[in-house]
This record gives structure tokens, C-alpha cells and sequence, in this order.
């Protein structure tokens, strides 16, 4: 669907906010990271392997190597050691073994090995166990038998973990192309704020959103952050917006975007060249929420102020619109059973907190309803939120929702 031939949007759906912001946060450009960037992100490039895997004929056991048909040989003069990582040494005779540690090369002319454990020995010379049998390639891990040399191991698109980092490195890349993680700016506004250890007044309000956002997304990996506060001040807003903008991918606001006075937020912003693609959104808590994005494809997010609204927000729609500029693109939504019955509302989407407790099979959500949003106090006890759809009836306990963790 294009949306631009109607923008902004306004008092629109969930579903149709989270499509807009599918639609507008496109994948970051592509770079060049290290092993040890590598975390979390998005390959950009399929990976080949360099060689065989293992790469040659491995040892899997500490032990001795021998030609499996030396049999009935059951004794055999140890000729050399073959430690890990050294150049394969050759058995000169069948009527010899050589001793072997686990992943070394296997000794050209062996193909068995048999365990420390299942042999004595004694003044040079290897005895088997009576109960040994030998047999061709008994602990051995053979050359190309887990993948070959130039098979495709990893196709772009693939959300790195710590195995794809492991492959990654065993095909002998020290750096891979993946789509850049944004560099975002973390924005309060309100003339009332006032940063923690500092004096302040009763009518004041501490400054806490920007600590739980910049929390949220160093959890999610995002690291190149900058923190500011900015005054209901519209030219102060206007060229610092706009300077931030310069510098940075994306921009979170909290505050400002209601229909107050001094909520100057949509209107500087669009000043400075960033369209709005839908402001305000039916659901409880934050429905003022206001999504923007430039010609050159940076992304804006203005949420509202209320403590409970932000961090909403933030795990309902920001999270996955960060994590599709680096190139992810499957968000599997968890769900949970409501363990007690839910208030739903009957027109707006509902956000209710819950407390989760992972039963074996399901986890169960308790709502704990907070005092609205600004009552974060209440978020204490919780662990994320579910999503109720709106309806004029209760959501009876057991029902299956989705559920968000902070
Ligand atoms: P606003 O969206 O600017 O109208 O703010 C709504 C409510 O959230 C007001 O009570 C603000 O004082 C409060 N608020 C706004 N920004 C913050 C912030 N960064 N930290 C804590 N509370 C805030
Ligand atoms: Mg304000």
C-alpha cells in the first residue's frame, strides 16, 4: 500500500502504524564489521567456505593412530607424536602406531585411532585392549563431511548469532559487509524536566524517559547513542532538531507532540523538512504518538511524554522500526494467556502491563493495571505489556494475546 498520496495520517490503527513505519524504515547502507561488531546484525553478502570442513582427515580423540588391517597385530611400537596444528607426520609400517592428540591431523597411512583409554603402554610399545576392534576411520572426523569448500554456509539477510559468528570465522573472515546499525538520538523536551541530582522544585518533574530509553536500546544492542534535552522552545527546537537530524539516522522524542501550547514537536519538525506520516494512533496509552521520516530516508519518532507511554511505544513500534534499518525482517510476535480477565476498550487498542509467569508450556500474563500513563510506578511490578484489541466486552481470562517484555 503507498500512503503518500494521503499523508499525514491521523487516528489510525495499530496495524496501520506499524505498516507505515515498515514501509518508511528501509535498511541502512552497508558496511564493512569486524568478528567483534558482528553481534545482532544483518549480513549483507552470502558466505562461502574456504575449505573443506574440518579442512583434513581430524583426530577426535587423544589416543594412538594405526592402519586399521594391521590386525592381528595387537602391539605396536609408538614411531612419533602428532600434536594439534603440526604438519602430518607418515606411518613408515603397519607394525607401528603413532601417538595422536584430539584434532590433529590424522598420520598419512593411518585410519583409526584408538583411545589413551583402551590401550597400555609400555617402554615405546602400544598393547591393545583386549576388547578393541579395529576398524576404518574409527575416530575420525573426515575431511569435507560436515560441508565442502565454497558451499553458500550463510545467505544475506541472516540476523547473526553467536553460531553464524563462529561459521563466520572458521571460513577465515576477519570482516563481513552488514547493514549499518542506526546512530540515534534520544530527545526529551519540557520546560518542567530536571536532571536527576539536581536541586528541584515541587512543581518540577524529574527527567527519567531518556534513562529508560537509552536503557532499552543498549539491551537491544544499539550503541551509537546520543542523549539531549531541549526546552519547549521553538527556535532552540528548530535548530538543534535540525542539527541532530544532520548527525544521526533516527531521532526519539519524548514529549511535546500533544495539543498543548508549548507542544511545538509536529510543527518543527515538519519545518525542517521531515514529513508526517501519521500522527496519533488509536490506543491507550499513547495515542498523540507522531512517526515522520526525510527525503533521505532518516525516521523520526515523537512519543508522548507519559512515562508509561514512551516505553509503550517504544517496544511497540520504535524497537522493530530501529531493527528494520539494519536489516531485519522477521519479528516473530509472542503471545501469552491471560491469566485473570482484562478491560478492553472499544475503540482504542489497549496496552495493558502484566506480570509473566512462564508456566512449561505457555507463558501466563496477569494484567496490573496502572493509574494511566503516567503512573510508571505501577510498571514496577511488571514485565511487559499485552495487547488487547478493542471491544465493549471483558477479555475473559485464558484468552491468547500478544505480549510484549520490556
Ligand atoms: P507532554 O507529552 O510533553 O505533554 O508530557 C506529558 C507528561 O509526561 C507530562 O506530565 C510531562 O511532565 C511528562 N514527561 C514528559 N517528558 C518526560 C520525561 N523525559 N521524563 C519524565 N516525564 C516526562
Ligand atoms: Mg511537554
Amino acid at each position: 500500500m503507498n500512503w503518500s498520496d494521503r499523508l499525514p495520517l491521523a487516528n489510525i490503527s495499530v496495524v496501520a502504524a506499524q505498516a507505515a513505519i515498515d514501509q518508511y524504515a528501509r535498511p541502512l547502507s552497508v558496511v564493512s564489521k569486524c568478528l567483534r561488531e558482528l553481534t545482532g546484525c544483518v549480513l549483507a553478502q552470502s558466505i562461502y567456505l574456504e575449505r573443506d570442513q574440518p579442512p583434513f582427515d581430524r583426530v577426535t580423540m587423544d589416543g594412538i593412530a594405526l592402519a586399521s588391517d594391521a590386525a592381528p597385530n595387537r602391539e605396536f611400537i609408538i614411531s612419533g607424536i602428532q600434536a594439534a596444528g603440526a604438519a602430518p607426520l607418515t606411518l613408515a609400517s603397519k607394525a607401528l602406531c603413532i601417538e595422536v592428540m584430539t584434532g590433529a591431523y590424522l598420520p598419512v597411512g593411518c585410519d583409526c585411532v584408538i583411545p589413551v583409554e583402551r590401550i597400555r603402554s609400555d617402554n615405546g610399545v602400544a598393547y591393545l585392549n583386549d576388547d578393541v576392534q579395529l576398524s576404518a576411520w574409527l575416530n575420525v572426523h573426515r575431511r569435507g563431511s560436515d560441508a565442502r569448500a565454497n558451499e553458500e554456509i550463510l545467505k544475506p539477510g541472516q540476523h547473526l548469532n553467536a553460531v553464524d559468528i563462529a561459521v563466520i570465522a572458521s571460513a577465515g573472515f576477519a570482516h563481513v559487509p552488514v547493514h549499518a546499525t542506526p546512530r540515534i538520538a534520544v530527545i526529551s523536551t519540557g520546560d518542567e524536566l530536571v536532571e536527576p541530582g539536581q536541586p528541584i522544585q515541587d512543581w518540577q518533574i524529574r527527567r527519567s524517559n531518556s534513562y529508560a530509553l537509552l536503557s532499552a536500546l543498549r539491551k537491544h544492542g544499539f550503541a551509537t547513542l546520543t542523549d539531549m534535552h531541549l526546552c519547549d522552545d521553538r527556535e532552540q527546537l528548530r535548530i538543534q532538531l535540525s542539527t541532530l537530524l544532520e548527525q544521526h539516522d533516527t531521532l526519539i522524542l519524548s514529549g511535546g507532540v500533544s495539543a498543548g501550547r508549548f507542544d511545538y514537536v509536529p510543527q518543527v519538525l515538519s519545518e525542517i523538512g521531515v514529513t508526517c506520516i501519521f500522527h496519533k494512533v488509536l490506543q491507550r496509552p499513547g495515542k498523540p504518538m507522531w512517526f515522520g521520516s526525510r527525503d533521505d530516508g532518516k525516521t523520526v519518532y515523537a512519543l508522548p511524554g507519559n512515562p508509561v507511554s514512551i516505553l509503550v511505544c517504544f517496544y511497540r513500534y520504535v524497537l522493530r522500526g530501529l531493527q528494520r534499518t539494519m536489516g531485519i525482517t522477521k519479528f516473530p510476535v509472542q503471545y501469552a494467556r491471560l491469566g485473570s480477565y482484562a478491560k478492553a476498550h472499544d475503540k482504542l487498542t489497549c496496552f495493558v502491563p502484566v506480570k509473566l509467569v512462564d508456566d512449561a508450556a505457555i507463558t501466563m500474563a496477569t494484567p496490573l493495571p496502572t493509574r494511566g500513563s503516567g503512573d510508571f510506578i505501577s510498571l514496577l511490578n511488571t514485565d511487559g505489556f499485552v495487547e488487547l484489541p478493542a471491544s465493549d466486552a471483558l477479555i475473559p481470562s485464558g484468552t491468547i494475546v500478544p505480549v510484549y517484555r520490556w
